[in-house]
């Protein structure tokens, strides 16, 4: 399975992204994920993500690329992979298509999480990650058992710097004016399905099933 897994900022990629790990045993994949683990471990990469993340602005193209040419080569991509949050402009999806060609790659599909943008500020401000082992929480609409503590692995919880309303704001705009397009591009391809992410995570979760299964 070679699952790219699109959809605005809060959608709920990542939440599906663990569920297709337990489901599939494929490798998670997700440019926001290695930018913040880049800013967490202080290295140039970290360096240069950190100001565009805190804007809410999107990371320079070159640099993005060149970290996912960098992961799918890597021999655990071989089988399948679940990509999480790139691309997000077309010079990068249409980079994606030169590496998975070398690659002798082709997607399965690409599943939009389609959300309006409504519930989608709600989302991000309410999103609490593990410090830890990264599992991601809501606090209205799947909370921990103890507050601020991960039910996985006890480790504490805290909310993306990026997560605040006016930040989300711009992250949405951003959204609509770089990625939004890509919906165009995949239906081109032929491999694109929308799924409504407004639903409980579990129906999202079953459609995101039929539709890679379908
Ligand atoms: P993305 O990776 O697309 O930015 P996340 O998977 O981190 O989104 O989800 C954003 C927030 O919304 C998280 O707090 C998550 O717990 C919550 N969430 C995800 N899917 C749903 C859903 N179907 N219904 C309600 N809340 C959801
Ligand atoms: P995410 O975790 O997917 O919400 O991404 C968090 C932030 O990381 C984004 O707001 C961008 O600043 C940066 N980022 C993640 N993926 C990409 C990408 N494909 N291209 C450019 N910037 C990205």
């Amino acid at each position: 399975m070679y699952i790219l897994l699109m959809g605005p900022p809060g959608a709920g990629k990542g939440t599906q992204a663990a569920n297709l790990v337990n489901k599939f045993v494929i490798p998670h994949i997700s440019t926001g994920d290695m930018f913040r683990a880049a800013v967490k471990e202080g290295t140039e990469l970290g360096k240069q993500a950190k100001a565009c993340m805190d804007a809410g602005k999107l990371v320079p193209d070159e640099i993005t690329i060149g970290i996912v040419r960098q992961r799918l080569a890597k021999p655990d991509c071989a089988k399948g992979f679940i990509l999480d949050g790139f691309p997000r402009t077309v010079e990068q999806a249409d980079a994606l298509d030169k590496i998975l060609a070398e690659l002798q790659i082709k997607l399965t599909r690409v599943v939009d999480i389609s959300v309006p943008s409504a519930l989608l500020i709600e989302r991000a401000v309410g999103r609490r990650i593990c410090k830890q082992c990264g599992a991601t929480y809501h606090v209205r609409f799947n909370p921990t058992q103890k507050d601020g503590i991960c039910d996985v692995c006890g480790g504490e919880t805290y909310q993306r710097a990026d997560d605040s309303e006016a930040t989300m704001k711009n992250r949405l705009s951003v959204y609509e004016a770089q990625t939004k397009p890509l919906i165009d591009y995949y239906q081109n391809a032929g491999v694109y399905t929308a799924v409504d992410g407004s639903q409980a995570i579990d129906k999202v979760f079953n459609d995101v099933i039929n539709c890679l299964q379908g």
